[in-house]
């Protein structure tokens, strides 16, 4: 650990690329690794989900016993395994969604090097199949109570002077309402002893929302079902918790830091976050920069760079010819990676898909999630077959292909705490039409706003989460689809951004140096 860099327990539910459902497993990756190359000790707390278990088998030994903690909580054990030490061992096991090139980055490499990766090992909690929540049919577990409550309360206790490990962390780093209830646990069980915290929420409308009895079968004292505790509207509240005791809070973007102070995205608990503006930061942030590069993609048909553009019309043409697409130049191809939820905002993309594949448009779409989304996707693809592809799933493979072939990158959400395709195309040369919104309003510059400022813009962004302001922007980058010098500068313009993790990781150390320097919250 270098003077001044904090040691930190970063305690998350997913970890890319073995354990992701978004993009909270994509900053696990490359945040902590982030920090260590900034000198950080960094050790990594998630669940001992099997695919962890097998990607680190060869590497992993017992650091801890860790006796049942109160409440219903069971004990477990604590594994250990340097984070550069995966072996991508057999597939099998492996936790859905996962994508068929999930062990790609499963080898030894510097990615996480310093950092260790502590597995918490409570067989009849994490050892099922299923993604971290939900079951193989879809449903939420059971048990989800007890799976995170278990690893908030031992991130709280390894963040304590009670830890069973010699290694003290400065800083405990949660994320999201998984491990939101850490900080109420260190508060109320540790007597607010021990390291400093910090919570990134990621996404504000997952609230980890649980009946008044979950305090007992946690092992909270009564007296923290209280509006200033983990009490929120009668029921208990992970993230609220979180929100409540920990020193600081981020999010992953700074217009949606501002957004959440407000009725509209602060989903009820825009007061609590008013009361704690001061604690508040908004931190963009990065991508895997090696993971997205056109430059150095072997998923995708043809490699380029800024300076051969004109060979991504050989990814158009594959991407085409691999989703039966009519293999036509000359008309807009859209491409969508996406959950499909009401906030991605697809469904304004889909009442105007009928219109837009008469009017000779391809759209390329991949995602999964919300039945009637889907069927309605699926219903316009069999409308207009070689005009709409829709592949229902979680493909990585996919997704770069998509990036790199389509001309435009459509991603109307309507909030979006921070968003990685909207980069991910910016470098692919996609330019992306997006709302302005979270992450999105801050990495995305409207072409046309730009040009009559005499400046330079990346993309093109709208207001209005309505279909016809979607359409406008549509028929404003087919315009400057139509002029190819302007549309280089505008590809050119996004693939010069730098979405690199080093200045995420910079302010976060500044975060958590404000943090040790600061009065610690007590409720
Ligand atoms: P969120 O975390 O809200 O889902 P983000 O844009 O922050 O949205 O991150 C989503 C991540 O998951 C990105 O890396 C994206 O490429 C990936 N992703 C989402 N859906 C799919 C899918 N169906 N197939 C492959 N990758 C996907």
């Amino acid at each position: 650990m270098s003077a001044g860099a904090p040691g930190v327990l970063f305690a998350s539910s997913e970890l890319s690329p073995w354990v992701k459902t978004g993009g909270l497993g994509d900053v696990s990756a490359a945040l902590p690794a982030a920090l260590a190359a900034c000198g950080c000790e960094v050790k990594l707390l998630l669940p001992a989900y099997p695919a962890l278990r097998e990607a680190f088998a060869d590497a992993l030994v017992p650091r801890a016993r860790i006796a049942p903690p109160g409440g219903e909580l069971p004990g477990a054990t604590l594994l250990g395994a340097p984070l550069a030490a995966a072996s991508g061992a057999s597939a099998g096991a492996r936790q859905e969604p996962l994508g068929p090139d999930a062990r790609r980055r499963a080898s030894p490499g510097p990615s996480g090097a310093g950092a260790e990766l502590l597995l918490l090992d409570a067989p009849e909690l994490f050892d099922r199949p299923g993604n971290p929540y939900l079951d193989g049919s879809g449903a939420d577990h059971p048990d989800n109570l007890l799976r995170f409550g278990l690893l908030s309360r031992v991130a709280a206790l390894l963040a304590s002077p009670e830890s069973p490990l010699a290694w003290r962390p400065q800083i405990l780093h949660c994320n999201d309402w998984q491990t939101g209830l850490a900080p109420a646990f260190l508060h109320y069980l540790h007597d607010g002893r021990g390291a400093a915290s910090l919570l990134t929420v990621h996404n504000l409308a997952f609230m980890g929302l649980f009946g008044q009895e979950a305090l007992a079968a946690l092992g909270l004292p009564p007296q923290a079902f209280r509006f200033d505790g983990v009490e929120f509207h009668g029921r208990l509240s992970f993230l609220k918790a979180g929100l409540q005791f920990s020193d600081r809070i981020a999010t992953v973007s700074p217009s949606y830091a501002r957004e959440i102070l407000t009725a509209e995205f602060g989903c009820g608990l825009e007061g609590l976050l008013r009361h704690r503006a001061d604690r508040l930061a908004g931190i963009l942030n990065g991508i895997d920069t090696v993971d997205w590069n056109p430059a150095e993609d072997r998923r995708i048909a043809v490699r380029y760079d800024a300076n051969s553009l004109a060979r991504k019309a050989d990814n158009r043409r594959d991407l085409q010819q691999r989703l039966g697409l009519a293999p036509q130049d000359g008309v807009p191809l859209l491409g969508v990676v996406s959950r499909l939820t009401g906030q991605k905002g697809l469904d304004l993309l889909l009442a105007l898909a009928d219109r837009l594949c008469a009017d000779g448009v391809q759209i390329a779409l991949l995602g999964s999630g919300e039945a009637e989304l889907q069927a309605g996707w699926q219903a316009v693809a069999a409308r207009h077959p070689g005009r709409c592809a829709v592949v229902i799933g979680f493909d990585e493979t996919l997704a770069h292909r998509i990036e790199a072939g389509a001309d435009l990158f459509v991603m109307p959400s309507r909030f979006e705490p921070c968003g990685l395709n909207q980069m991910y195309s910016l470098r692919y040369g996609t330019p992306p039409v997006v709302r302005r919104t979270g992450g999105l309003a801050d990495t995305v510059r409207d072409a046309d706003e730009a040009q009559r400022e005499g400046a330079q813009g990346n993309g093109f962004v709208f207001d209005a989460a309505e279909p016809a302001a979607l359409g406008d922007a549509l028929a404003r980058a087919f315009a400057a689809l139509r002029d190819p010098p302007r549309w280089r500068a505008i590809q050119r313009a996004g693939m010069a951004c730098d979405f690199g993790w080093e200045p995420a990781a910079r302010a976060y150390l500044g975060l958590m140096q404000a943090a040790l320097a600061g009065p610690r919250t007590r409720s």
